[in-house]
């Protein structure tokens, strides 16, 4: 049997016009019945192992699909279904989404970001008295299906050692028990395709990429050897990506047949181990080498420099070529974008030309670089017209990050002194309530947008139709009974796309989309040249709304890390001064906005914490280039106004330090759906600027009552004064509907006057 020589780790779910998201959106509704669900969603499996197949790629995986989230599949695989789920009368499919999006009387199981991703994956909820069991192998199905194409695919799985470190519910005294008894589930998913004729399964280790102790490095001596021993034909590569490995000599002897790594992130660090260290014999190496998490074309001459260094140290029949990690991270195809700038076009790769550059790579390899010369050289053409163009290079703006650089932007005086000139200007009660930004994007909307993009609309139609929008909804609100108001958010798609479209040096896409959580997916904007403000983004809006109001109204931005973490960005220069180039965008914005009297403005920073490097020595370098950037965007404005941040993930005590430097007079977070955890944070620390921990999920349909909100306050009251605690939800509301959003808040301004109300009665029984 020859061995392979290309291959993809997983490939986008959602199909190149969304259709996976539309097809699990039609069956929530109840459009669509279980089984017609089923069909559309193969259809669309079988179209993406065919483009794979038609592209030359030897080892096609399976498994990768999934019908919301991976890591949830891997859960539900091995019966780990909390108790709160379990329902007989409930179709097994109902039980999956259920734990993923809630019910009416269940909250759904946590959601957080997938490594330094912006794709997030359902928390496994693991009690050590749980008894997993396999309960489907869906690989298996998976691994027939392709056969029908004639495919011997390559079944994919998350590894037991990453997927249990992922999960909550347990001690960490607790983890060997517990993996131990997950160990043969795994062997008997892997026998079972085995006996099914498989040659190949890959087993994801991303946790590799992480620093890992003494302890963990044992367990997957154990769990590969277990492999090992009860496996006789299959052969499992073990992959890893995102990052180098620390643990390069233990991990590549370990006893499987194939090591995947990541050839294109971290400075080369892999390929200096492989250097240093060798590589074992007859061992497959699975090389990252295009990167699968940018959009632009590789530099493919660089790249086959790569290999061919790594084929003197590899044989060239061991190795692997294919993406340096599943191109779930990038959109399907650039052939569907009609309207971009040639020389920018030209100079992208998505999921589909990923796939070509490997196979172009591996004749290469094979070869001889003479045959691919001609497409080397036009690939190489491609990407100088791009370096070159007049937009990418803006020497007033690389001037003006070059002025900043070492100077410390703080504001003109220290919170205490700001927050006494907020409070007397904006005199809000105890506890105030406001929402974190977006209000339900109603079809009504999205529709009226669709008609001004097409031109059937005119611009004053549809700002007509905006300003309807924050007339009815600023009415809304005051009647909700809210204390600070917000204007809703109805002009834009996305809270990163809208600001690409309006700055100079982005571009944006038609059909570039990437899964974000569960089926909804975001349009990253295109970074490809120096950013600059040509007018004011947001004052229009903003303005308008508080000119409708005697509450305040809170300005909306995002923030320049959030921008640049989701966004695609440039590698001609580093990220860091990419972010600079936002910031200073974002500082005139400000400015802007209090000249037109909006003295709240929050700056978004929900994707801080992603964008967080897997390795510690790198983590610092970061969160201070984060703090430099937000402060560069928000410091140069008067005491009085007050700024707002807002970040939406519940690991934070680790980054509290850094959450305090960024200097915001007040930050709300999420926190319901991490159990109070969150809760606990602020107990080892103290935080003294205003915060808002979000007191209800917004991710589900399911409207909280007044008395379930009410104990969040209580519970986040322990820790925090109630001087300093802002009630609001998790996160922004556009993706809820109308009805279940104002019950919702109704709730949320009700259970804030009863603690108002308690706390008001103490504070008189005490005399104080
Ligand atoms: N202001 C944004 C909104 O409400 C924040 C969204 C986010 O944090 N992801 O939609
Ligand atoms: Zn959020």
């Amino acid at each position: 049997m020859s061995m392979p020589k290309t291959s993809t780790i997983g490939y986008p779910r959602i199909g190149e016009m969304r259709e996976w998201k539309k097809a699990l959106e039609q069956f929530w509704k109840g459009n669509l019945s279980e089984s017609e669900l089923q069909t559309e969603l193969k259809k669309l499996r079988l179209i993406n192992l065919k483009k794979q197949q038609d592209k030359g790629i030897d080892l096609i995986p399976v498994g990768d699909f999934s019908f919301y989230d991976h890591v949830l599949d891997t859960s539900f695989m091995f019966g780990l279904i909390p108790e709160r789920f379990k329902d007989e009368n409930k179709s097994s499919l109902q039980t999956y989404f259920d734990i993923a999006r809630g019910n009416k009387d269940a909250v759904a199981s946590e959601m957080t970001k997938w490594f330094n991703t912006n794709y997030h994956y359902i928390v496994p909820e693991i009690q050590p008295e749980d008894e997993p069991f396999l309960d489907e192998n869906r690989l298996l199905t998976y691994f027939k299906e392709a056969e029908q194409l004639g495919i011997k695919s390559k079944p994919v799985l998350l590894g037991p050692i990453t997927f249990l470190k992922l999960a909550k519910g347990y001690e960490q005294k607790e983890f060997p028990a517990i993996l131990r008894k997950l160990l043969p589930l795994y062997v008997q998913v892997l026998q079972e395709l085995e006996r099914e004729g498989a040659d190949w399964v890959q087993v994801d280790e991303p946790i590799l990429s992480t620093s890992l102790s003494e302890e963990d490095l044992s367990y997957f001596k154990e769990v590969y050897q277990a492999f090992d021993k009860e496996l006789s034909s299959l052969k499992v590569i073990l992959q890893t990506y995102f990052e180098s490995i620390e643990n390069y000599k233990e991990i590549v002897n370990l006893p499987v047949a194939g090591i995947g790594l990541d050839f294109v992130h971290d400075e080369d660090a892999n390929l200096h181990s492989l250097k240093e260290y060798g590589f074992p014999e007859n061992k497959l190496l699975a090389a990252g080498i295009v990167n699968g998490r940018n959009i632009w074309k590789s530099d493919l001459q660089a790249a086959l420099e790569k290999l061919n260094i790594i084929s003197s140290i590899v044989d060239k029949k061991n190795i692997l070529i294919q993406p340096s990690c599943s191109l779930l991270h990038v959109p399907v195809t650039v052939e569907t974008e009609k309207e971009l700038e040639p020389h920018l076009k030209d100079a992208l790769a998505f999921a589909d030309q990923k796939i070509e550059e490997i196979s172009i790579l591996s004749e290469g390899l094979h070869k001889g670089e003479e045959i691919i010369k001609e497409r080397l050289s036009l690939q190489a053409q491609s990407l100088d017209r791009l370096m070159n163009s007049d937009s990418r290079n803006k020497h007033n703006v690389q001037k003006e990050v070059e002025f900043w650089k070492g100077v410390e932007p703080n504001r003109d005086h220290p919170y205490e002194t700001r927050q006494k000139k907020q409070q007397a200007y904006f005199k809000l009660p105890l506890l105030p309530t406001t929402t974190i930004g977006s209000l339900p994007q109603t079809s009504e909307i999205r529709q009226a947008r669709l008609k001004w993009r097409r031109n059937e609309w005119s611009d004053e139609e549809y700002q007509h139709f905006i300003n309807s929008s924050m007339e009815e909804w600023i009415d809304r609100q005051e009647e909700i009974g809210l204390d600070v108001l917000i204007h809703g958010e109805f002009e834009r798609n996305d809270m990163v796309e809208f600001f690409g479209e309006k700055l100079d040096g982005f571009a944006f896409t038609r059909y570039a989309w990437v899964q974000s959580y569960g089926s909804r997916c975001v349009k990253p904007p295109v970074i490809y040249g120096d950013v600059a403000l040509n007018s004011p983004m947001t004052v229009n809006e903003i303005a308008f709304a508080q000119s409708l109001t005697d509450k305040p109204v809170k300005g909306m931005l995002t923030g320049p890390i959030t921008i640049l973490n989701w966004s695609f960005v440039r590698e001609d220069i580093s990220k860091y001064d990419v972010t600079k180039q936002i910031a200073l965008a974002l500082q005139k914005e400000i400015k802007a906005l209090e000249e037109n009297n909006v003295h709240m403005i929050q700056v978004d920073e929900p994707a801080l914490r992603e964008g967080l490097p897997l390795k510690p020595y790198k983590q610092q370098e970061y969160l201070n280039e984060a703090v430099y950037a937000f402060k560069l965007a928000t410091s140069k404005v008067k005491d009085k106004t007050q700024i707002h941040t807002h970040m939406c993930y519940s690991e934070f005590g680790e980054i509290m330090d850094t959450i305090n430097q960024l200097d915001a007079d007040v930050i709300s977070i999420e926190a319901a759906r991490s159990h109070g955890e969150l809760v606990s944070d602020f107990e080892k620390t103290s935080y003294r600027k205003e915060i808002g921990l979000g007191v209800y999920d917004i991710h589900s349909p399911r409207v909280p009552s007044v008395e379930e909100i009410e104990k969040s306050i209580w519970r986040a009251l322990k820790v925090l004064n109630p001087r300093q605690f802002w009630v609001n939800p998790d996160c922004g509301l556009k993706t809820r509907g109308v009805h279940e959003t104002t019950e919702a808040l109704l709730n949320m301004v009700e259970a804030a006057n009863r603690v108002r109300e308690r706390i008001n009665e103490d504070i008189y029984v005490k005399g104080e």
